[in-house]
């Protein structure tokens, strides 16, 4: 028992760095990304989901809420890549090839865009959703809105990196070339104008046009 707990001990302290590293890559590309973003906005105003709202007042308290439900998602994928790491998978990960890539990066998309789907109305269900209001206060979706979520959210939503690279055969580079995609689009759909197209059925919509009350 005593070695067990030291095992895991060991265990999360050398998962510690790896987190920091994933959460520190993570802020750096929030910020610019969100700052880039603004910046084109500005200069093409025609560009926001909802021209006649601003949702700018909040950026203060969503860049503060996002920072810290940034460590549950960068925590989520960390483990899942950590755990895979360590060999605890179900089937092992091809090796990366001209084929196995562009298949499991497909197959990881779907998954997520289901498990996503069905996450997010279960947050909607009476039960969950005082951990997703925090969400939907953003009336008019900005770029700093995309992390504003509550922990138990931001855990619901995307615990799919944590137990996806262990039980789906997705290798661990394709996963967060998965991660980077659903950032940029996550983040590029506060734009009227979605510039990377989506293979989403339960985010047809630009963000802002979903939080329409
Ligand atoms: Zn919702």
């Amino acid at each position: 028992m005593a070695d067990a707990l030291f095992n895991a001990g060991n265990l999360f302290l050398a998962f510690l760095p790896w987190w920091a590293a994933v959460y520190a890559v993570n802020l750096f590309l929030y910020f610019i990304t969100g700052w880039t973003l603004v910046a084109i906005q500005n200069r093409h105003p025609e560009l926001r989901t909802q021209p006649n709202r601003r949702g700018e007042k909040r950026k203060a308290k969503e860049i503060r809420q996002s920072v810290i439900s940034l460590l549950v998602t960068d925590g989520c994928l960390t483990g899942g890549l950590f755990l895979q790491y360590q060999g605890l998978t179900l089937i092992d990960p091809p090796a990366l090839s001209w084929w196995s890539m562009p298949l499991t990066f497909v197959l990881s998309i779907v998954v997520f865009d289901a498990w996503f789907y069905w996450a997010h109305r279960f947050m909607h269900t009476k039960l969950m959703y005082r951990f997703h209001a925090e969400h939907h206060r953003s009336v008019a979706p900005t770029v700093w809105s995309t992390y504003n979520d509550d922990l138990v959210d931001a855990f619901g939503m995307q615990s799919y990196y944590l137990w996806a690279p262990l039980i789906l055969p997705i290798p661990a580079l394709v996963l967060i070339g998965h991660r980077l995609y659903d950032h940029f689009n996550g983040t590029i759909r506060s734009f009227r104008l979605r510039i990377l197209g989506e293979p989403s059925f339960a985010r047809a919509l630009p963000h802002g046009l979903r939080h329409l009350p």
